[in-house]
């Protein structure tokens, strides 16, 4: 994979471009790839975004958010995007098969492949890219690429509201230990700027609806367990409470955050059935390393203190596989 700022000729003249993303996009993943796509846009690009599945509806504010194609329900649109494509953008994930049933379609294109993400362990098979684990999210390397292609003129309040979402987001509101500097440097650009921060803050944690809220009450009632000899607090949730509490897309997004918050808790666990499949959401904090949990254990990964897997098993099934795979770490969790 060649250096990202060595694509910097082939932006010169217009091209076709496609971004995408991870499938149930997070703010990092949809404000990178629309930061990009601004971006390249006002370079004189032709450029579409594709998600590879629907997004949640906290999402639907973010500029250029209504012209981002759905693969699963804009199938023959995506496709048609994705027809003599010459610069593909993938942005926040590091493995094709994050883009579900898109993976076939990406793989069999002929075209440039460009990577941009802060992931651990990055498949090979891109022409240029980065893959930095030490950016806070992928919006900031969105960021920090336009400046070290000389373009930073291009910054507006699209593509700082894009670039400032994905990263408060994925810093927890600028906490986590990925907070740098070099974060709050960036942030102070944007707001010279003119960024609005509040008003950002505002779009994305209160916007919930109340059934959402009933829910966290709900789950934190009746659903969740502590493991004080492992530290370790989880969560299982039916398919059912999501049917009960009529939950969409991202509307359990930052419950896992709950179980961290709890005293000497240093792994928590959101386990979900999803119907088609369990998904898996694993936080830690301190030495233990749950990307290396979640790919040794659920077919995931992530990054050293917040991961995801999931598995084909039932939903006590799972829970019985965790439990045993958190016993096998106690060591470390102690
Ligand atoms: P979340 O729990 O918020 O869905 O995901 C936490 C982190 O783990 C994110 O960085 C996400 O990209 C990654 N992640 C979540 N699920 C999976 C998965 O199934 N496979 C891989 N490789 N990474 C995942
Ligand atoms: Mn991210």
């Amino acid at each position: 994979m060649k250096p990202i700022e060595e694509i910097k000729p082939l932006l010169e003249s217009p091209k076709k471009v496609v971004v995408t993303m991870h499938q149930k996009p997070d703010a990092d993943a949809m404000g990178s790839s629309l930061a990009m796509c601004h971006y390249l846009r006002r370079k004189g690009h032709d450029v579409t975004v594709i998600s590879p599945t629907n997004f949640p509806d906290f999402l639907k504010w973010m500029p250029g958010s209504d012209t981002v194609l759905d693969f699963e329900s804009a199938q023959e649109k995506s496709i048609k995007a994705l027809e003599g494509v010459e610069l593909l953008f993938c942005l926040d994930f590091n493995t094709m098969s994050r883009t579900k049933t898109m993976e076939p379609y990406l793989e069999k294109l002929q075209c440039v492949k460009v990577l941009i993400d802060h992931h651990l362990e990055p498949q090979p098979d891109f022409d240029y890219g980065i893959s930095d684990t030490t950016a806070a999210s992928t919006a900031q390397l969105v960021y920090e690429i336009i400046y070290r292609l000389g373009d930073e003129h291009y910054i507006d309040n699209d593509i700082a509201q894009c670039i400032y979402a994905g990263t408060m987001t994925d810093t927890g509101s600028f906490r986590f230990a990925s907070t740098s500097a070099r974060v709050h440097r960036m942030v102070a650009d944007l707001l010279e700027r003119g960024l609005e921060h509040e008003l950002i803050h505002q779009a994305i944690y209160d916007n919930f609806l109340e059934n959402r809220l009933r829910f966290i009450g709900h789950s934190l009632l009746n659903r969740m367990e502590v493991y004080y000899e492992a530290n370790t607090a989880i969560m299982a949730i039916p398919y059912s409470d999501l049917k009960r509490f009529d939950l969409q897309t991202g509307d359990t997004e930052g419950l896992v955050n709950f179980l961290l918050s709890i005293q000497g808790i240093k792994l928590a666990a959101l386990i979900i059935d999803r119907n088609s499949e369990v998904k898996l959401s694993f936080r830690s904090k301190g030495n233990f390393d749950v990307n290396t949990f979640a790919r040794k254990y659920f077919e995931g990964g992530g990054h050293f203190h917040a991961s995801g897997g999931r598995s084909t098993d039932s939903l006590e099934r799972t829970v019985q596989r965790f439990l045993k795979a958190m016993h096998e770490n106690e060591d470390i969790l102690q």
